[in-house]
C-alpha cells in the first residue's frame, strides 16, 4: 500500500517509534530512523522487510540538526510522505523540585520538534500530487495529551501542546491531501515505562512483576500494555485511503484510562 513511499520518524531506534517503522515497512515504505542507541539493529529489522532504509543521528532537542535530518531524509528516496513525529523523553518529580534543565530538554525533545519537522516537512507533501497534496503527519502524543498525572508536568503540559499542534496542522491543510493525527497510548512496555517501573519497585520495596501491577492497575482497567505493533497498525490505518478525510484527531490506545 505504500510503496515508493518514504517515512521518516524520529525517535525510531527503540519502542514505540521502531515499531510504527517497521509496520510502515511491512507496507512497502522506504525508512528513515532516527533515535539514538544501537543503530545497527534496528536498521537490520527493518531493511529483512525488504525497503531500503537510511538512519540520521539528529538530536530532536536541536533545530539546526532537525534541519540537516530533513534535508537528508528528502535526498534519501525522495521527498518525505509521512512523518511520525515520535521521539521523546520522561522525568519524573514534583513541579517544585522539577529541575529546569529536565524541563527544557522535555519541551524541545516531545513538542518543539514536531514543529520543526512538520514546518520543513510541509512544503514537499503540499506540493506533492501536482499541487493537490498528498502527506501524513502522524504526532506520537500520549494520554498525557488528554489527562495529567501527577510528577510529569513537563511531559504533561509538552504532550497537551503536541495535541494542539496536531489540530492546527490539520486545519491549515484541511482541503488538501495532507493530514495531521495524533495517537495517544496508555501504557507501552518499552524502555521509557521500564525505567518507572523498576522505580516504582525500589520506592516500594516489591518486585518488578508486583511493580508492574500496581502500575497497570492505578490507570489501566485492561491490565494490559497496549503494543507497538498496535500503534504501527493504528498508524498504517491513518496512512492508508480510508484515512483520507481522518483530520486532527487525537486516537486513544489505552486500555479504558481514559474511559474512566
Ligand atoms: P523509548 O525510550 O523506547 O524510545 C524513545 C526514542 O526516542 C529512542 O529511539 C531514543 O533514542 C529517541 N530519543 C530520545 N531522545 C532523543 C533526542 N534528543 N533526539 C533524537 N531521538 C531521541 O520510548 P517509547 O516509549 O517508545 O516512546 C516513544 C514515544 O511514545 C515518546 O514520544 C513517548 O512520550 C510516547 N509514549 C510512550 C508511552 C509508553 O508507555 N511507553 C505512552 C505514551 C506515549
Amino acid at each position: 500500500m505504500l510503496k515508493g513511499k518514504t517515512a521518516l520518524i524520529t525517535g525510531s531506534t527503540s519502542g514505540i517509534g521502531l515499531g510504527i517503522a517497521k509496520a510502515l515497512a511491512q507496507q512497502g515504505a522506504n525508512i528513515v530512523l532516527n533515535g539514538f542507541g544501537d543503530v545497527e539493529g534496528p536498521k537490520a529489522e527493518v531493511a529483512a522487510l525488504g525497503v531500503k532504509v537510511a538512519y540520521h543521528g539528529a538530536d530532536m532537542s536541536k533545530p539546526a540538526e532537525i534541519e540537516d535530518m530533513m534535508t537528508y531524509a528528502a535526498a534519501q528516496f525522495g521527498r518525505v510522505d509521512i512523518l511520525v513525529n515520535n521521539a521523546g523523553i520522561q522525568h519524573v518529580a514534583r513541579i517544585e523540585n522539577f529541575p529546569v534543565e529536565r524541563w527544557d530538554a522535555i519541551i524541545a525533545i516531545n513538542m518543539s520538534s514536531a514543529f520543526h519537522a512538520t514546518r520543513l516537512a510541509l512544503p514537499a507533501m503540499q506540493a506533492a500530487d501536482n499541487g493537490k497534496g498528498w502527506g501524513r503527519i502522524i504526532n506520537v502524543a500520549s494520554i498525557h495529551g488528554l489527562v495529567a498525572s501527577a510528577e510529569k508536568s513537563a511531559y504533561v503540559a509538552a504532550k497537551h501542546g503536541v495535541i494542539g499542534l496536531t489540530k492546527v496542522t490539520a486545519l491549515e491543510n484541511a482541503t488538501s491531501g495532507v493530514t495531521c493525527n495524533a495517537i495517544c497510548p496508555g501504557w507501552v512496555l518499552t524502555p521509557l515505562v521500564q525505567k518507572q517501573v523498576d522505580a516504582k519497585a525500589v520506592a516500594l520495596g516489591v518486585t518488578v512483576e508486583e511493580a508492574t501491577k500496581q502500575l497497570l492497575a492505578e490507570k489501566e482497567p485492561s491490565m494490559q500494555f497496549t503494543t507497538p505493533e498496535e500503534l504501527g497498525a493504528l498508524a498504517v490505518f491513518f496512512c492508508s485511503p480510508a484515512g483520507n478525510n481522518v483530520r486532527g484527531v487525537a486516537w486513544n490506545m489505552d486500555g479504558g484510562w481514559t474511559a474512566q
